[in-house]
């Protein structure tokens, strides 16, 4: 533990409390990011922002440039989605994360997004990850699918050490031998990274598992263990959307997630 922590030399100072536009992340604030796996066009991404918007919710998600499994799915918008993504950030005043899928598109990205996102399969491109720390714009960086904690805080070091304090950790779950759900959550990572490193560190319970009907139980779960935030895959009509849509909720559930919390409050605050 010790000789990680000493290698890890810009996680371990005085704890990290990320600011963007207003929000806080990390510290005292519990953030959640909600929207769907993929922007498909600017009505629905809207209507989904204002839905979030209502239940308080400042930050929502959409990818643009997606890393499909298969090239024959859906690859998502790419341009024409930036502009979107954008186009409902500015109307609403949320803040905006949107997953980067390569250094080419940093400057584009950058202009258009709040926060970009490095997915499970880019966590170890570092010549992307140095890209990023040139750049001021947060970076939640997703665990690799198979990789050890020691990697992952040590991909977060890259971004860290090219000049961009503003990482946030994101477990997606990890490949395992189990294979009823898309991925495991591996919840020890939550106390793990907060001995080990100060970044803040949130739980997407929609690719650890791909299945809708465990979204709320592995919600709370990662409150209960002290999670900064979740980010969850939502959609007004998630049995449509084009990507993920087995994991993917609706609003009557997100409403469960969101009336849950409170009861949650004093085991998180614990771990503060
Ligand atoms: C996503 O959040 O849209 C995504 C593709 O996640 P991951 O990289 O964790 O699979
Ligand atoms: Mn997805």
């Amino acid at each position: 533990m010790e000789e990680l922590r000493n290698i890890l030399q810009h996680q371990k100072s005085s704890p990290i409390e990320i600011s963007i536009k207003g929000q806080r992340i990390g510290r005292d604030n519990l953030t959640i990011i909600a929207g769907p796996c993929t922007i498909e066009n600017y009505p629905d991404l809207k209507e989904i922002a204002v839905q979030l918007k209502a239940r308080g919710i400042a930050l929502f998600r959409g990818g643009t440039y997606k890393m499909r499994t298969s090239p024959y799915d859906f690859q998502g918008l790419g341009m024409e989605g930036l502009k979107i993504i954008k186009r409902v950030s500015d109307e609403t005043g949320m803040i905006s994360v949107s997953e980067i899928v390569s250094s080419e598109d940093v400057k584009a990205m950058s202009n258009h997004v709040d926060i970009l996102q490095v997915g499970t399969r880019n966590m170890h491109n570092y010549r992307l990850l140095n890209h990023l720390g040139k750049i001021s714009n947060p970076i939640i960086l997703k665990r690799g699918m198979s990789s050890t904690i020691q990697e992952w805080l040590l991909a977060a070091e890259h971004i860290l050490a090219g000049g961009n304090p503003n990482v946030i950790l994101c477990e997606r779950g990890i490949r395992t031998y189990e294979n009823f759900t898309r991925n495991t959550l591996d919840i020890s990572a939550v106390p793990l990274v907060k001995e080990l490193s100060n970044l803040p560190i949130i739980v997407d319970p929609s690719h650890s598992s791909g299945r809708r009907f465990m979204i709320k139980s592995l919600s709370f779960a990662a409150i209960a263990a002290g999670a900064d935030g979740l980010i969850i895959e939502t959609h007004s009509r998630p049995d449509t959307a084009i990507c993920d849509a087995s994991q993917t909720i609706d609003f009557p559930v997100l409403d469960e997630i969101l009336a849950g919390i409170p009861q949650l409050l004093p085991l998180w605050s614990k771990h503060r």
